[in-house]
Protein backbone atom coordinates (compact mmCIF):
# COMPACT_ATOMS: atom_id res chain seq x y z
CA UNK A 1 0.00 0.00 0.00
CA UNK A 2 0.96 3.34 -0.51
CA UNK A 3 1.11 6.19 2.17
CA UNK A 4 -1.70 7.83 0.28
CA UNK A 5 -3.66 4.49 0.75
CA UNK A 6 -2.93 3.85 4.44
CA UNK A 7 -3.86 7.72 4.83
CA UNK A 8 -7.36 7.08 3.07
CA UNK A 9 -7.60 3.39 4.48
CA UNK A 10 -7.60 5.39 8.01
CA UNK A 11 -9.40 8.57 7.05
CA UNK A 12 -12.30 6.14 5.87
CA UNK A 13 -12.38 4.21 9.09
CA UNK A 14 -10.80 1.55 7.86
CA UNK A 15 -8.52 -0.76 10.54
CA UNK A 16 -4.70 -1.15 9.33
CA UNK A 17 -2.50 -4.47 9.56
CA UNK A 18 0.29 -4.18 11.21
CA UNK A 19 1.98 -4.05 8.14
CA UNK A 20 0.66 -1.20 7.19
CA UNK A 21 1.18 0.96 10.67
CA UNK A 22 4.76 -0.53 10.72
CA UNK A 23 5.54 0.67 7.10
CA UNK A 24 3.65 4.00 7.60
CA UNK A 25 5.95 4.92 10.95
CA UNK A 26 9.01 3.12 9.46
CA UNK A 27 8.84 5.32 6.70
CA UNK A 28 8.07 8.64 8.37
CA UNK A 29 11.66 7.84 10.43
CA UNK A 30 13.91 7.30 7.63
CA UNK A 31 12.15 10.59 5.95
CA UNK A 32 10.48 8.52 3.20
CA UNK A 33 7.17 10.10 4.27
CA UNK A 34 6.98 13.73 4.82
CA UNK A 35 5.47 15.57 7.88
CA UNK A 36 2.67 16.32 5.82
CA UNK A 37 1.60 12.46 4.60
CA UNK A 38 2.00 12.55 8.47
CA UNK A 39 0.06 15.10 9.77
CA UNK A 40 -3.14 14.02 7.78
CA UNK A 41 -2.95 10.48 8.73
CA UNK A 42 -2.75 11.53 12.58
CA UNK A 43 -5.75 13.31 11.42
CA UNK A 44 -8.00 10.59 10.17
CA UNK A 45 -6.35 8.78 13.40
CA UNK A 46 -8.06 11.48 15.23
CA UNK A 47 -11.54 11.06 13.93
CA UNK A 48 -11.68 7.36 12.82
CA UNK A 49 -9.69 6.30 16.26
CA UNK A 50 -8.01 2.85 16.35
CA UNK A 51 -8.50 -1.08 17.68
CA UNK A 52 -6.66 -2.20 20.88
CA UNK A 53 -4.76 -4.22 18.05
CA UNK A 54 -3.57 -0.98 16.23
CA UNK A 55 -2.77 1.19 19.33
CA UNK A 56 -0.67 -1.69 20.41
CA UNK A 57 1.02 -2.02 17.19
CA UNK A 58 1.82 1.98 16.88
CA UNK A 59 2.86 1.63 20.82
CA UNK A 60 5.49 -1.23 19.90
CA UNK A 61 6.64 0.92 16.69
CA UNK A 62 7.78 3.88 18.43
CA UNK A 63 9.23 2.08 21.12
CA UNK A 64 11.30 0.59 18.91
CA UNK A 65 12.06 3.58 17.35
CA UNK A 66 15.44 4.03 19.14
CA UNK A 67 17.16 2.38 21.93
CA UNK A 68 15.29 -0.33 24.18
CA UNK A 69 16.86 0.02 27.56
CA UNK A 70 17.52 -2.78 30.08
CA UNK A 71 17.92 -2.25 33.57
CA UNK A 72 17.32 -5.87 34.64
CA UNK A 73 21.33 -5.93 36.46
CA UNK A 74 19.65 -3.26 38.92
CA UNK A 75 17.68 -5.37 41.92
CA UNK A 76 13.89 -5.19 42.29
CA UNK A 77 11.38 -3.64 40.48
CA UNK A 78 11.36 -0.47 38.66
CA UNK A 79 8.55 1.45 38.83
CA UNK A 80 7.78 4.73 36.82
CA UNK A 81 4.72 7.40 36.90
CA UNK A 82 3.51 9.69 34.46
CA UNK A 83 1.25 12.61 34.42
CA UNK A 84 -1.02 12.92 31.20
CA UNK A 85 -0.62 16.68 32.17
CA UNK A 86 -1.56 19.31 34.86
CA UNK A 87 -1.55 22.82 36.20
CA UNK A 88 0.65 23.41 39.57
CA UNK A 89 0.70 19.21 39.00
CA UNK A 90 4.65 18.74 41.14
CA UNK A 91 3.41 15.37 42.37
CA UNK A 92 6.45 13.49 39.79
CA UNK A 93 8.78 15.59 42.26
CA UNK A 94 6.91 14.30 45.51
CA UNK A 95 6.44 10.86 44.96
CA UNK A 96 10.05 9.57 43.21
CA UNK A 97 11.77 10.39 46.34
CA UNK A 98 8.76 9.39 48.71
CA UNK A 99 8.83 5.50 46.87
CA UNK A 100 12.60 5.76 46.58
CA UNK A 101 12.66 6.26 50.55
CA UNK A 102 10.07 2.94 51.18
CA UNK A 103 12.80 1.33 48.74
CA UNK A 104 11.45 1.72 45.22
CA UNK A 105 13.77 1.80 42.64
CA UNK A 106 12.10 5.25 40.40
CA UNK A 107 13.80 5.79 36.83
CA UNK A 108 11.68 8.63 35.86
CA UNK A 109 11.02 9.67 32.08
CA UNK A 110 9.77 13.19 32.63
CA UNK A 111 8.94 16.21 30.07
CA UNK A 112 8.90 19.68 29.70
CA UNK A 113 5.95 22.31 29.76
CA UNK A 114 3.46 22.37 26.28
CA UNK A 115 0.56 24.29 26.39
CA UNK A 116 -1.05 25.46 29.67
CA UNK A 117 0.45 22.62 31.21
CA UNK A 118 3.63 22.59 33.35
CA UNK A 119 6.60 20.01 32.72
CA UNK A 120 8.33 18.64 35.60
CA UNK A 121 12.13 19.04 34.01
CA UNK A 122 11.15 23.04 33.35
CA UNK A 123 10.31 23.36 37.40
CA UNK A 124 14.04 20.94 38.33
CA UNK A 125 15.88 22.86 35.86
CA UNK A 126 14.61 26.30 38.06
CA UNK A 127 17.25 25.08 40.55
CA UNK A 128 20.41 25.95 39.81
CA UNK A 129 23.08 23.64 38.11
CA UNK A 130 20.36 20.92 37.85
CA UNK A 131 21.44 18.51 35.19
CA UNK A 132 18.34 16.57 33.45
CA UNK A 133 20.39 14.68 30.73
CA UNK A 134 22.40 12.58 33.29
CA UNK A 135 24.63 9.87 31.34
CA UNK A 136 23.71 6.44 31.51
CA UNK A 137 26.75 5.72 33.49
CA UNK A 138 25.20 8.19 36.32
CA UNK A 139 21.84 6.82 35.56
CA UNK A 140 22.83 3.25 36.96
CA UNK A 141 24.79 4.76 39.75
CA UNK A 142 21.69 6.44 40.64
CA UNK A 143 19.19 4.23 40.72
CA UNK A 144 21.74 1.69 42.52
CA UNK A 145 22.39 4.51 45.15
CA UNK A 146 19.95 7.26 46.04
CA UNK A 147 17.17 4.69 44.63
CA UNK A 148 15.64 7.30 42.05
CA UNK A 149 16.39 9.82 38.67
CA UNK A 150 14.10 12.09 36.74
CA UNK A 151 15.62 12.86 33.62
CA UNK A 152 14.54 14.14 30.17
CA UNK A 153 13.48 12.11 27.72
CA UNK A 154 17.18 11.33 25.43
CA UNK A 155 17.61 11.88 22.14
CA UNK A 156 17.73 8.13 21.30
CA UNK A 157 14.75 6.96 23.66
CA UNK A 158 11.46 6.52 21.19
CA UNK A 159 12.58 9.51 18.78
CA UNK A 160 9.54 8.73 16.83
CA UNK A 161 7.20 9.92 19.95
CA UNK A 162 9.44 13.09 19.63
CA UNK A 163 9.35 14.03 15.92
CA UNK A 164 4.94 12.88 16.04
CA UNK A 165 4.57 14.77 19.29
CA UNK A 166 6.03 17.98 17.88
CA UNK A 167 3.59 17.36 14.64
CA UNK A 168 0.70 16.61 16.93
CA UNK A 169 1.08 19.45 18.88
CA UNK A 170 0.79 21.76 15.98
CA UNK A 171 -1.64 19.80 13.98
CA UNK A 172 -4.56 20.07 16.75
CA UNK A 173 -4.09 16.00 17.39
CA UNK A 174 -3.29 15.69 20.87
CA UNK A 175 -5.93 14.95 22.21
CA UNK A 176 -6.85 11.31 20.59
CA UNK A 177 -6.80 8.33 22.93
CA UNK A 178 -4.58 5.93 20.66
CA UNK A 179 -2.33 8.40 19.88
CA UNK A 180 -1.78 9.61 23.93
CA UNK A 181 -1.14 6.16 24.88
CA UNK A 182 0.92 5.11 22.17
CA UNK A 183 2.98 8.40 23.07
CA UNK A 184 3.26 7.72 26.60
CA UNK A 185 3.56 4.30 26.60
CA UNK A 186 6.14 4.04 24.00
CA UNK A 187 8.71 5.74 26.00
CA UNK A 188 7.64 4.55 29.18
CA UNK A 189 8.38 1.16 28.03
CA UNK A 190 11.43 2.05 25.74
CA UNK A 191 13.24 3.11 29.49
CA UNK A 192 13.15 -0.19 30.85
CA UNK A 193 10.21 -0.07 33.75
CA UNK A 194 8.53 -2.99 35.37
CA UNK A 195 5.52 -1.16 36.10
CA UNK A 196 4.01 2.34 35.98
CA UNK A 197 1.64 4.66 37.94
CA UNK A 198 -0.47 6.77 35.84
CA UNK A 199 -2.19 9.89 36.87
CA UNK A 200 -4.97 10.78 34.01
CA UNK A 201 -6.47 14.30 34.84
CA UNK A 202 -9.58 15.37 34.27
CA UNK A 203 -11.62 18.43 34.42
CA UNK A 204 -11.10 22.18 32.95
CA UNK A 205 -7.86 21.62 33.08
CA UNK A 206 -6.86 18.51 32.09
CA UNK A 207 -6.18 17.03 28.26
CA UNK A 208 -9.01 14.83 28.73
CA UNK A 209 -11.81 17.51 30.39
CA UNK A 210 -14.49 14.90 30.64
CA UNK A 211 -14.18 11.67 33.10
CA UNK A 212 -15.96 9.77 30.49
CA UNK A 213 -12.69 10.63 28.28
CA UNK A 214 -10.19 10.00 31.23
CA UNK A 215 -11.86 7.08 31.75
CA UNK A 216 -11.57 5.84 28.03
CA UNK A 217 -7.78 6.87 28.66
CA UNK A 218 -7.13 4.62 31.20
CA UNK A 219 -8.54 1.47 29.57
CA UNK A 220 -6.97 2.03 26.45
CA UNK A 221 -3.62 2.38 28.38
CA UNK A 222 -3.97 -0.65 30.87
CA UNK A 223 -5.19 -2.80 27.85
CA UNK A 224 -1.89 -2.08 25.97
CA UNK A 225 0.12 -2.41 29.01
CA UNK A 226 -1.40 -6.19 29.49
CA UNK A 227 -0.75 -7.12 26.26
CA UNK A 228 2.50 -6.02 27.05
CA UNK A 229 3.01 -8.04 30.30
CA UNK A 230 3.52 -4.70 32.23
CA UNK A 231 2.34 -3.66 35.44
CA UNK A 232 0.37 -0.40 35.36
CA UNK A 233 -1.99 1.17 37.94
CA UNK A 234 -4.11 4.40 36.13
CA UNK A 235 -5.50 7.00 39.20
CA UNK A 236 -7.53 8.95 37.55
CA UNK A 237 -7.25 12.54 39.17
CA UNK A 238 -9.05 16.00 39.21
CA UNK A 239 -7.57 18.58 37.44
CA UNK A 240 -10.55 21.42 37.51
CA UNK A 241 -8.62 23.58 39.86
CA UNK A 242 -4.47 23.90 39.76
CA UNK A 243 -3.42 20.96 42.36
CA UNK A 244 -1.41 22.75 45.62
CA UNK A 245 -1.54 26.64 45.31
CA UNK A 246 2.17 27.13 43.52
CA UNK A 247 1.88 27.32 39.84
CA UNK A 248 5.12 28.13 38.08
CA UNK A 249 8.70 26.45 37.82
CA UNK A 250 10.76 27.25 40.84
CA UNK A 251 7.33 28.31 42.87
CA UNK A 252 6.50 24.92 42.56
CA UNK A 253 9.81 23.59 43.49
CA UNK A 254 9.48 26.01 46.57
CA UNK A 255 6.03 24.03 47.62
CA UNK A 256 7.77 20.56 47.15
CA UNK A 257 10.48 21.67 49.27
CA UNK A 258 7.88 22.93 52.08
CA UNK A 259 5.58 19.82 51.38
CA UNK A 260 8.64 17.00 52.40
CA UNK A 261 9.29 19.71 55.05
CA UNK A 262 5.54 18.89 56.33
CA UNK A 263 3.75 21.68 55.24
CA UNK A 264 1.34 20.07 52.99
CA UNK A 265 -1.38 21.42 50.58
CA UNK A 266 -4.37 18.59 51.61
CA UNK A 267 -4.68 18.15 48.03
CA UNK A 268 -1.41 17.83 46.86
CA UNK A 269 -0.89 15.70 49.83
CA UNK A 270 -3.85 13.60 49.21
CA UNK A 271 -3.21 13.10 45.58
CA UNK A 272 1.35 12.54 46.08
CA UNK A 273 0.54 10.01 48.55
CA UNK A 274 -2.20 7.94 46.32
CA UNK A 275 0.42 7.74 43.81
CA UNK A 276 3.73 7.14 45.86
CA UNK A 277 1.60 4.35 47.70
CA UNK A 278 0.51 2.67 43.90
CA UNK A 279 4.14 2.54 42.52
CA UNK A 280 5.30 1.21 46.74
CA UNK A 281 2.69 -1.20 46.29
CA UNK A 282 3.16 -2.35 42.75
CA UNK A 283 7.15 -2.55 43.05
CA UNK A 284 6.05 -5.39 45.90
CA UNK A 285 7.14 -3.49 49.24
CA UNK A 286 3.49 -3.09 50.62
CA UNK A 287 1.02 -5.83 50.62
CA UNK A 288 -1.99 -3.85 50.90
CA UNK A 289 -2.92 -0.26 49.50
CA UNK A 290 -3.56 0.66 53.01
CA UNK A 291 0.02 -0.44 54.34
CA UNK A 292 1.26 1.26 51.34
CA UNK A 293 0.16 4.62 51.94
CA UNK A 294 0.53 4.30 55.79
CA UNK A 295 4.81 3.87 54.50
CA UNK A 296 4.14 7.27 52.41
CA UNK A 297 3.38 8.86 55.02
CA UNK A 298 5.59 8.26 57.59
CA UNK A 299 8.61 8.45 54.44
CA UNK A 300 7.37 12.19 54.81
CA UNK A 301 6.65 12.93 58.70
CA UNK A 302 10.08 10.92 59.22
CA UNK A 303 12.10 13.60 57.17
CA UNK A 304 13.55 10.55 55.02
CA UNK A 305 12.04 11.38 51.63
CA UNK A 306 13.20 14.93 52.08
CA UNK A 307 16.76 13.67 52.20
CA UNK A 308 16.18 11.46 49.51
CA UNK A 309 14.84 14.62 47.27
CA UNK A 310 17.97 16.55 48.75
CA UNK A 311 20.02 13.45 47.22
CA UNK A 312 18.91 13.59 43.74
CA UNK A 313 18.95 17.34 43.32
CA UNK A 314 22.61 16.61 44.29
CA UNK A 315 23.42 13.89 42.57
CA UNK A 316 22.02 15.97 38.97
CA UNK A 317 24.47 18.58 39.93
CA UNK A 318 21.95 21.58 41.38
CA UNK A 319 22.62 23.18 44.53
CA UNK A 320 21.38 21.35 47.57
CA UNK A 321 20.82 24.36 49.66
CA UNK A 322 17.90 24.74 48.02
CA UNK A 323 16.21 22.40 50.73
CA UNK A 324 17.78 24.50 53.92
CA UNK A 325 17.17 28.22 52.12
CA UNK A 326 14.37 28.45 49.57
CA UNK A 327 15.21 31.37 49.16
CA UNK A 328 18.32 31.01 46.57
CA UNK A 329 15.73 29.74 43.73
CA UNK A 330 14.92 32.62 40.97
CA UNK A 331 12.59 35.27 42.26
CA UNK A 332 10.58 37.36 40.06
CA UNK A 333 11.11 41.44 40.73
CA UNK A 334 7.31 41.97 41.31
CA UNK A 335 5.06 40.34 43.24
CA UNK A 336 1.35 41.72 42.94
CA UNK A 337 -1.77 40.78 44.42
CA UNK A 338 -5.02 39.87 42.75
CA UNK A 339 -7.74 40.47 44.84
CA UNK A 340 -11.38 39.83 45.08
CA UNK A 341 -14.37 41.54 43.19
CA UNK A 342 -16.99 40.39 45.90
CA UNK A 343 -17.77 38.82 48.83
CA UNK A 344 -18.97 34.85 48.72
CA UNK A 345 -17.43 31.64 47.65
CA UNK A 346 -15.23 30.69 45.25
CA UNK A 347 -16.90 28.67 42.39
CA UNK A 348 -14.75 28.36 39.70
CA UNK A 349 -10.63 28.87 40.07
CA UNK A 350 -10.05 27.71 36.70
CA UNK A 351 -6.96 25.46 35.51
CA UNK A 352 -6.77 25.46 32.48
CA UNK A 353 -7.14 29.56 32.45
CA UNK A 354 -4.73 29.73 35.52
CA UNK A 355 -2.46 27.55 33.53
CA UNK A 356 -2.17 29.56 30.73
CA UNK A 357 -1.86 33.06 32.86
CA UNK A 358 1.49 31.49 34.07
CA UNK A 359 1.99 30.68 30.64
CA UNK A 360 1.28 34.79 29.78
CA UNK A 361 3.97 35.47 32.27
CA UNK A 362 6.64 33.40 30.86
CA UNK A 363 6.35 30.08 33.04
CA UNK A 364 5.47 28.09 29.96
CA UNK A 365 5.96 27.51 26.23
CA UNK A 366 3.78 28.14 23.04
CA UNK A 367 6.73 26.32 21.08
CA UNK A 368 8.85 23.63 21.84
CA UNK A 369 11.72 26.15 21.56
CA UNK A 370 10.35 29.38 23.44
CA UNK A 371 12.54 30.39 27.03
CA UNK A 372 11.07 30.03 30.03
CA UNK A 373 11.83 32.11 33.35
CA UNK A 374 12.22 29.96 36.13
CA UNK A 375 10.93 32.98 38.43
CA UNK A 376 7.39 33.40 37.17
CA UNK A 377 4.22 32.48 38.17
CA UNK A 378 0.63 32.53 40.34
CA UNK A 379 0.56 31.68 44.31
CA UNK A 380 -3.20 30.67 44.69
CA UNK A 381 -4.36 32.40 48.49
CA UNK A 382 -7.70 30.83 47.69
CA UNK A 383 -8.64 27.68 45.67
CA UNK A 384 -12.47 26.72 45.21
CA UNK A 385 -15.16 26.31 48.07
CA UNK A 386 -13.07 29.18 50.17
CA UNK A 387 -15.32 31.84 51.83
CA UNK A 388 -14.25 35.18 51.14
CA UNK A 389 -14.52 38.92 51.23
CA UNK A 390 -14.43 41.70 48.80
CA UNK A 391 -11.03 42.92 48.23
CA UNK A 392 -9.46 39.71 49.74
CA UNK A 393 -6.49 38.60 47.91
CA UNK A 394 -7.13 35.63 45.54
CA UNK A 395 -3.26 35.25 44.22
CA UNK A 396 -0.41 36.73 43.89
CA UNK A 397 0.96 37.25 41.12
CA UNK A 398 4.93 36.68 40.46
CA UNK A 399 6.20 39.07 37.15
CA UNK A 400 9.37 40.18 35.65
CA UNK A 401 7.98 41.98 32.27
CA UNK A 402 5.13 44.31 32.25
CA UNK A 403 3.55 43.60 28.91
CA UNK A 404 3.64 40.15 29.83
CA UNK A 405 1.99 41.00 33.27
CA UNK A 406 -0.78 42.80 31.46
CA UNK A 407 -1.28 39.66 28.97
CA UNK A 408 -1.77 37.25 32.56
CA UNK A 409 -4.23 39.73 34.14
CA UNK A 410 -7.46 39.09 31.96
CA UNK A 411 -7.14 35.65 31.83
CA UNK A 412 -6.57 35.65 35.81
CA UNK A 413 -9.85 37.74 36.03
CA UNK A 414 -11.54 35.18 34.13
CA UNK A 415 -9.91 31.85 35.97
CA UNK A 416 -11.98 32.94 38.96
CA UNK A 417 -16.13 33.22 39.79
CA UNK A 418 -16.87 34.48 43.23
CA UNK A 419 -20.79 33.54 44.31
CA UNK A 420 -23.05 33.88 46.84
CA UNK A 421 -23.12 30.13 47.68
CA UNK A 422 -20.55 27.41 47.60
CA UNK A 423 -21.19 24.96 44.76
CA UNK A 424 -20.69 21.00 45.35
CA UNK A 425 -16.86 20.02 45.58
CA UNK A 426 -15.49 17.18 43.25
CA UNK A 427 -14.38 14.31 44.11
CA UNK A 428 -9.93 15.04 44.08
CA UNK A 429 -9.84 10.96 42.89
CA UNK A 430 -12.35 9.71 40.54
CA UNK A 431 -10.85 5.64 40.17
CA UNK A 432 -8.59 3.57 39.79
CA UNK A 433 -7.86 0.91 37.10
CA UNK A 434 -5.51 -1.84 37.11
CA UNK A 435 -3.93 -3.93 34.71
N1 LIG B 1 1.80 13.13 27.49
C1 LIG B 1 2.53 12.45 26.57
O1 LIG B 1 3.66 12.04 26.84
N2 LIG B 1 2.00 12.25 25.35
C2 LIG B 1 0.78 12.67 25.01
O2 LIG B 1 0.37 12.43 23.89
C3 LIG B 1 0.02 13.40 25.96
C4 LIG B 1 0.55 13.60 27.22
Amino acid sequence: MTPREVIQKKRDGGVLTRDEIASFIRGYMTSQIPDYQLSAWLMAVYFSGMTLEETLTLTREMRDSGAVLDHSSISGRKIDKHSTGGVGDKTSMLVAPIAAACGVTVPMITGRALGHTGGTLDKLESIPGFNAKPSPEKIVEMLRTTGAVIMGQTEDLAPADRRIYALRDVTATIESIPLITASILSKKLAAGTDGLVMDVKTGRGAFMPTLKMARALARSLVDVCRAMKTKIVVVITDMEQPLGRAIGNALEIRECIEFLDGKTPKDLETVSITLAAQMIRLAGKARSIEQASKLAYESVSSGKAGIRFREIIRAQGGDQRVIDDPGILPKAAHVQEFRSPASGFVTRCDAKLLGLASNALGAGRNRMDDIIDPAVGLYLEKKLGDRVARDDVLCQIHWNDGDRQSNALPLIKQAFEIKARPERSRPLIHGALEG
